[in-house]
């Protein structure tokens, strides 16, 4: 297979991505702020040591399960063992290349999220320890094998498809194949809230009362279109409090823990959901579903020209993207671009909540509920106030607490022009 097409097509995807994300992403969500982020502002000095308790507890862990999930996914994509493992587990079903594929995905899969299962067990403990885990551990196994499910059979999905499309046109399959993982991107995140979220959680609509009506009339207020309120049983598992959107069109909803509208003030509640509306209202599911696709894309096109990349040819035990045995080595890179890409992905993923965080601001117009509200959720989640900059980069989808009340100083201080 010539390398210069997928090369080509690869520059155009990156740049494409780029422009977009220079375009679509809220690069200053609030024009003229200068934050000044200080976590002794606002939080005592016991406060701020039971965090850093807590996270210097977890934080070893999470490094050390991120780390040795890598070395096994490589361990079997970059040697002839995860082939062998492919080949093995389908020989009983007569070894066809879909059962190759789907049992492969499975059991790499398997094995990738088994070994740093114990470091997982770990984290659970220091959870429990600081009483942010509700689960026993037989609900918490029940989570880890939903899980594992989940993940492999959406992996399945996209990898029956792209290694039967590499079957029917060996050399032009990462073109078609970048163009059906980009639609099942698209077509998942639609269907997530509907497929996906009710394995893990029962929701339940809202009931009708003060707090309902409240919700739906911030909604007619913003013009945005919400026809029903979702509660979560989120207190199944944790503590936290917290609310979100999920899909697009009509599969978009927004979605409340049960531990938030138990425990909080309904103005506390008013300005999360003004949160969620600012994301409904600048559809930021579609647009990170459509950046997504495009990264996904871009992703299978990098496989091609990997896979066409003699040091990786010598070492992946499959002769291509048609033949089964190339799972493991997909999976592999996977997982190491998703921790290599994760950076610039939560970066985006930033701004686009402080966005949605100004959105709230301006619709409430109620900054002390908001700086309340905010060092309640950091003390009851137990907020990183001053991350680290690794586990920044790494792990923050969000501003943290100490950003978000800098930020509402700043909407204070320039409120009159807004
Ligand atoms: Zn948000």
């Amino acid at each position: 297979m010539s390398r210069r097409g997928p090369l080509v097509v690869l520059a155009l995807l990156l740049i494409v991505l780029a422009v977009a994300s220079a375009v679509v992403v809220p690069w200053s969500p609030l024009p003229g702020a200068d934050l000044q982020p200080d976590a002794e502002r606002d939080f005592t000095a016991a406060q701020i040591a039971r965090e850093v308790a807590f996270h210097d507890a977890l934080r070893p862990t999470s490094y050390a399960s991120l780390v040795l999930g890598l070395v096994v996914a490589s361990a079997l994509g970059l040697t002839r063992l995860g082939a062998r493992l492919v080949q093995a587990v389908a020989r009983p079903l007569g070894g066809g290349w879909v059962w190759q594929v789907v049992l492969g995905t499975l059991a790499v899969t398997v094995v990738v999220r088994l070994v740093p299962l114990p470091l997982r067990a770990r984290s659970e403990t220091v959870l429990r320890e600081y009483g942010l885990s509700t689960q026993t551990w037989g609900s918490w196994s029940l989570d880890v094998v939903r899980g594992v499910l989940v993940d492999a059979g959406l992996s399945a999905l996209a990898l029956v498809a792209l290694v039967g499309i590499a079957r029917v046109a060996r050399r032009t399959w990462w073109a078609w194949g970048a163009g059906a993982t980009a639609a099942l991107v698209v077509a998942g995140s639609f269907a997530y809230p509907l497929v996906v979220e009710p394995v893990f959680n029962d929701f339940r609509s809202l009931p009708p009362g003060p707090l309902r009506t409240e919700v739906l009339d911030l909604a007619e207020r913003d013009g945005v279109p919400v026809d029903d309120v979702l509660v979560a049983d989120a207190s199944r598992r944790t503590t936290s409090l917290n609310a979100y959107v999920s899909g697009f069109g009509s599969s978009r909803r927004v979605v409340l823990y049960d531990t938030l509208v138990e425990q909080a003030t309904p103005e506390e509640v008013a300005l999360i959901v003004a949160h969620e509306l600012g994301h409904a209202d600048e559809d930021d599911v579609l647009v990170g579903t459509l950046l997504g696709a495009l990264g996904v894309a871009a992703a299978v096109v990098a496989l091609a020209v990997l896979l066409s990349w003699a040091p990786v040819r010598r070492r992946r035990g499959a002769d291509g993207m048609h033949d089964a045995r190339v799972v493991p080595l997909v999976l592999a890179l996977v997982a190491v671009g998703t921790v290599l890409v994760g950076p610039a992905s939560n970066l985006v993923s930033r701004r686009i909540e402080a966005r949605a965080d100004v959105h709230s601001l301006d619709l409430t117009r109620d900054p002390q509920v908001f700086a309340d509200s905010q060092k309640r959720l950091a003390l009851s989640n137990l907020s990183d106030l001053e991350p680290h900059p690794l586990a920044y980069a790494l792990f923050a989808t969000h501003p943290t607490t100490t950003q978000r009340l800098a930020m509402v100083r700043e909407w204070e201080r320039l409120r009159d022009d807004r």
